[in-house]
């Protein structure tokens, strides 16, 4: 039988149905890529990349040469640029010009095309820049909100094989997450936590949905798993933003985050999926006691049809809980 469960962290319901589970509806054969000599994400193409914003180099190397760990670049196909002007007109058609920041975050020099190929060290650079690049742009006041995200396959909108993040910084907070941070506010208003704080804490308690743990972070499938094999990883502490998270915590989540992709790859062979980073209206001040920074990986192995684009509810055919039992069980990566 199915269950329709309400998901408290995204005010949304999910139809968990495993009567629906079928193959996904197209095979590709996928592989591991380690070399593209006219990938412009390459070391050695650096000229190929409009000019670097960012980039965690070695000592001794030059901008927009080879020796670098990550580098941030403008988006060659910007949906909006920092350049625009910063202007706002209300009324019936209200618009912003469309001014924004719209970075590739290149995660790493070797042409990688998973990040379940990343080794430890790539994890943790990739941790830094995304600090560094929310830290900078937090002093532009005309910035209101950041989304991070991957997209990792076709399935998951990628268009560009080597392994990549996207930020985009507008100059309004998107209604999802303005109701987000909304809720979470009230949420700890009246009960003096975090709901994710509140979440965690239950998931530990229940066990069945927990992947696995690393320091003060945990890896669990949610109860009202969107996707399936969804997985969030995040913290009972008060860890709120991405810019705030120590080197300690950065050490931490790493390798949680590289064991729960090879866990999925186990399972799941080649997959696609999104990756997005919490984030919360960039001007509100310290929200650490209400927020939480969180990693939310979302498979994508099945495809939405109309019910989902007309409802906002998704119907996932595999439970959270017999994912994060084959999660936890895939021991041997
Ligand atoms: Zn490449």
């Amino acid at each position: 039988m199915s269950d329709i469960r309400y998901d408290r962290l995204h005010d949304t319901h999910v139809i968990i149905a495993p009567e629906r589970l079928h193959r996904p509806d197209s095979m590709v054969e996928k592989k591991d890529e380690t070399i593209d000599k006219n990938c412009p994400f390459c070391e050695g193409n650096e000229s190929m990349t409009p000019p670097e914003i960012f980039a965690l180099r070695d000592e001794n190397s030059f901008a927009n040469e080879e020796g670098w760990q990550t580098r941030v670049v403008a988006n060659l196909y910007k949906a909006v640029q920092i350049e625009a002007p910063h202007t706002h007109s209300s009324g019936v058609f209200e618009h912003w010009d469309g001014f924004g920041a719209h970075e590739v975050i290149i995660d790493t020099p070797e042409h990688f095309t998973s990040m379940t190929q990343w080794s430890e060290i790539n994890a943790i650079n990739w941790l830094k820049t995304l600090r560094q690049r929310v830290a900078d742009l937090r002093n532009d006041h005309r910035i209101a909100h950041i989304t991070l995200f991957k997209n990792e396959g076709l399935q998951a909108g990628a268009t560009q094989k080597h392994s990549h993040t996207q930020l985009i910084g507008l100059p309004l907070v998107p209604k999802k997450d303005r109701e987000y941070f909304y809720r979470s506010y009230e949420y700890h208003q009246e009960t003096g936590n975090s709901i994710m704080e509140s979440i965690l804490l239950s998931e530990i308690e229940d066990g069945s949905r927990i992947v696995a743990n690393s320091g003060d972070f945990t890896a669990y499938c949610p109860y009202a798993s969107a996707y399936p094999f969804e997985v969030i990883i995040s913290s009972v502490k008060a860890l709120g933003q991405v810019d705030t998270l120590s080197d300690k915590s950065i050490a931490d989540l790493a390798p949680l985050l590289l064991l729960v992709l090879q866990k999925l790859k186990h399972q799941l062979d080649y997959f696609d999926f999104n990756l997005s980073i919490s984030s919360s209206p960039l001007h509100e001040g310290n929200i650490d006691y209400s927020y939480r920074f969180s990693i939310r990986i979302m498979p994508r192995i099945y495809r939405y049809g109309g019910f989902e684009v007309s409802t906002g509810v998704i119907i996932n055919p595999v439970t959270p809980e017999l994912a994060a039992k084959l999660l936890r069980e895939s021991s041997d990566v």
